[in-house]
């Protein structure tokens, strides 16, 4: 299947905090909003696609910073489309709150990495969790007065320094009527985090029935409790082929959650890119290893519309070459050269490959 179904759009890089995780802490692109001109043309050329079903307001920067945002909600709304935000929530106030509601806003993730106060504004500098769950609160209460509860869900970036406070989130989450806590890894921009990660065990590429060398570990179901979590947790950080009630937990590798999904990213400038992590250009941290990841368009908002972006020859075969992942395993097999950027690799792929993406092995993951 390879119909367009969801569109993530990047409304502004501009934001109101300073996350010690963010990429903007190392990166130098200009800032700015997408203007009004580029949002009516993504709408427009939505009647030359059959499918879009979603449209997700995220990327780096804090969408609800956007003037326009409840008014590019309500757009998308109108036509149908299920509409989504990811945020950090702090400048959700009451007024802000029932615009998005009544511009028809589906779904609001807000970004909470820590339960405590110390651990959560040590991360999200210039926030303050009460303000954060008191906003979202109001919302999901003002939705559930109207009749049409709002989908709540909490973003958890888990690292050494916040992953004991994550057991305390069900209670925020009860709070602020979560209905769903997504649990991802972070990817570090800068030297001085590498240590936080707590992705060290090798993602494997030796599906199902396993080998000498990487045997499959077949778990039943069982509680998870004082008794059985030690010895599971040493087998987990041990080994990764591991299946669990006949579900493999290394299924999800070399696995696009974008790409596989249908969606399309959209940054601030109209620029058309496969999925968020190639909006920008960036340096990261593959565990240890330094890489330099190019962005990647496959065409512009305002120059063409986004049917005939979407069909073009080299995005089609690009999503093809992803859904297929004819890539070689460069996060496995430690680097070379080439692995240094995303331009190409040891197959002769051509711009941009995969194989170093984080978001593939199941290790980074987005609303
Ligand atoms: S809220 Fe998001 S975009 Fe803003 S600094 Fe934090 S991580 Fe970056
Ligand atoms: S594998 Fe990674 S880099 Fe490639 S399209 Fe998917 S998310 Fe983007
Ligand atoms: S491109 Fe380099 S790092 Fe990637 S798999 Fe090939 S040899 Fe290994």
């Amino acid at each position: 299947m390879d119909h367009l179904q969801k569109i993530y759009i990047e409304p502004t890089t501009r934001c109101n905090l300073r996350c010690e995780t963010c990429i903007r802490s190392v990166w130098c692109e200009p800032e700015g909003d997408m203007d009004w001109y580029t949002f009516k043309k993504i709408l427009e050329s939505l009647d030359g696609l059959p499918g879009p079903k979603t449209m997700a307001w995220a990327g780096i920067g804090e969408p609800l910073l956007h003037p326009q945002l409840p008014d590019m909600i309500n757009g998308a709304h109108e036509r149908g489309l299920r509409t989504e935000i990811t945020t950090n929530g702090l400048l959700l106030d009451e007024v802000l709150a029932m615009r998005l509601l009544d511009a028809g806003l589906d779904q609001l993730s807000v970004s909470i990495d820590g339960v405590t106060e110390s651990t959560y504004e040590g991360i999200r500098r210039g926030a303050s969790i009460t303000t954060v769950v008191e906003n979202v609160r109001f919302l999901y209460r003002m939705s559930v007065k109207r009749a049409k509860p709002i989908r709540i869900g909490i973003v958890f970036v888990a690292m050494k320094k916040n992953i004991r406070e994550l057991p305390s989130l069900g209670e925020i989450a009860r709070a602020i009527g979560a209905s769903f806590i997504l649990v991802t890894n972070f990817i570090p921009y800068r030297e001085d985090m590498v240590e936080e990660i707590l992705y060290r065990v090798k993602p494997n590429l030796y599906e199902s029935l396993g080998t000498p060398q990487f045997p499959l570990w077949i778990w039943p179901n069982m509680d998870f409790n004082s008794i059985t979590y030690p010895p599971f947790g040493q087998v987990m950080s041990a080994y990764s082929n591991i299946s669990f009630l006949d579900f493999y937990l290394g299924a999800r590798s070399n696995y696009c959650p974008f790409i596989h999904a249908g969606c399309v990213a959209i940054s601030w400038q109209g620029q058309v890119s496969p999925c968020p992590p190639l909006l920008h250009s960036y340096t990261c941290f593959i565990r240890k290893r330094p890489k330099l990841f190019y962005h990647c368009e496959f065409g512009r908002i305002g120059e063409e519309s986004l049917s005939s972006i979407w069909n073009k020859d080299d995005f089609v075969s690009f999503r093809a070459r992803v859904r297929s992942f004819d890539f070689p395993p460069c996060t496995d097999c430690g680097g070379c050269d080439l692995s240094e950027t995303n331009e190409t690799d040891c197959l002769a792929n051509p711009f941009p490959v995969c194989g170093d993406c984080l978001w593939a092995r199941g290790i980074l993951r987005c609303p």
